[in-house]
């Protein structure tokens, strides 16, 4: 199966190059050439897609979702009748929307098991190739202990989503196998408290070094790395020393922690969107008050933390924690990021080529020969303006694996 997306230009991220006239072949999913059309050959007997008015680039990357989170606020007695099947049944409109607004891949943060990864990957429902964490890990009391103070625990695990309160280096260890036998491609810690968690708080620290480093190692061990929701101070330290690839949030980085993000073995994924989503839902009185008094404490600190990281040149990935706000409104963080001073080419290349890097996926974020065939569509320079990839009516093709899976109006 060949196909021949016609488009009016392409934009290679990487480079900043914009080709006019362009073309994209893709052959059995995968790109066989991207380009000029005149320099770029067109078997006769390829399918052609025609995109004309549009610019062709890579298809979005975004580095932290959860697909299962319902991403209209939290509403504790809608979790408590919530059955597990439903909620998984939740992932399959996210996918949806997700893929709607452009980002054909994603790194889910937490809550989507393998199955719903492998599911996409067959064709059971359209959706974005993903990597998964499975259950993100911590302390007893911490971020994603979901015990409340009447007594409650609504984290129910499922066999093939494990418990995800650990305490204790060898429990650690344990705890890190189980989440690599059920299916993770990477492995999420929560190194500090947050704001969507009842019992504890943003800026205070959580697990030890000694646990993140058990983690860090077991992860290493099996081919994979560690992503920590990081976002007190202290918490972005111990996760770096105990060498964690990506730092989620980081409300408060100061100039030791960005220092030690300058080695180059990490990244940063700031989800600039997340706290304005707890505050929408809060105006919207969908959210219990002690996420709303926490959202908002923190975003003026969140904006300062990751303004300083982005003119110190840290590496930064495209991530932003959709779950939390309605899936498929992903695009919105680009402006975020642009207002704190990221070039639009930078905010671009943060959700393809850098991204892709930033969590180890080949072959996506890019539209070399041999990249998966995925690619979007929107009328007009996305480097001129953001917004053509800030909403999903303005994304008018996408496409996957070849397939369209998305065609607007022009
Ligand atoms: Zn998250």
């Amino acid at each position: 199966m060949i196909q021949a997306v016609f488009g009016d230009a392409l934009l290679d991220p990487a480079s900043g190059d914009t080709a006019k006239d362009a073309v994209v072949v893709i052959e059995d999913g995968r790109v066989k050439g991207a380009g000029k059309r005149d320099a770029t050959q067109v078997p006769k007997d390829a399918e052609k897609i025609d995109a004309s008015g549009l610019t062709l680039l890579p298809g979005l990357i975004d580095c932290h979702v959860h697909l299962t989170s319902l991403g209209e606020g939290l509403d504790l007695a809608r979790e408590l009748t919530t059955p597990p099947t439903f909620e998984l049944m939740r992932a399959v409109r996210a996918a949806r929307r997700t893929l709607d607004a452009g980002f054909t891949s994603v790194r889910d943060a937490a809550g989507s098991p393998a199955g719903i990864k492998m599911a996409i990957e067959q064709g059971y429902f359209p959706g974005p190739r993903m990597f998964v964490t499975v259950s993100a890990l911590s302390q007893t009391g911490g971020h994603t202990d979901s015990h409340f103070m009447c007594g409650a625990d609504l984290d129910i695990p499922l066999p093939d989503r494990p418990y995800s309160v650990v305490d204790g280096v060898e429990n650690m260890r344990v705890r890190v196998r189980e989440v690599i036998r059920a299916g993770a491609d990477w492995i999420k810690l929560c190194t500090s408290g947050g704001v969507l968690s009842p019992g504890d708080q943003p800026h205070h620290a959580a697990l030890t070094i000694e646990e993140i480093k058990a983690a860090v190692e077991e992860a290493r061990v099996h081919g994979r790395k560690v992503m920590a929701h990081a976002q007190a101070n202290a918490g972005i330290k111990n996760a770096l020393k105990a060498g964690v690839s990506t730092i989620e949030h980081a409300i408060w980085l100061d100039g030791d922690a960005i220092e030690m993000m300058l080695d180059g073995r990490n990244g940063l994924v700031p989800t600039l969107v997340a706290p304005h989503w707890v505050i929408r839902h809060a105006e919207a009185g969908k959210m219990p008050s002690y996420a709303i008094a926490k959202a908002k404490a923190v975003i003026d600190d969140h904006k300062a933390s990751i303004k300083l990281a982005i003119e110190s040149g840290v590496k930064v990935a495209f991530g932003t924690d959709t779950g939390v706000g309605p899936h498929g409104s992903n695009g919105e963080e680009f402006l975020l990021m642009h207002e704190l001073g990221m070039e639009p080419l930078d905010c671009i290349r943060a959700a393809t080529n850098v991204a892709a890097e930033t969590i180890g996926m080949s072959g996506v974020g890019s539209l070399e020969p041999g990249c998966w065939g995925d690619l979007i569509g929107v009328a007009g320079d996305p480097v001129a303006d953001l917004q053509l990839l800030a909403r999903p009516d303005n994304v008018k093709l996408v496409v996957k694996g070849g397939d369209v899976v998305k065609r607007g109006l022009n």
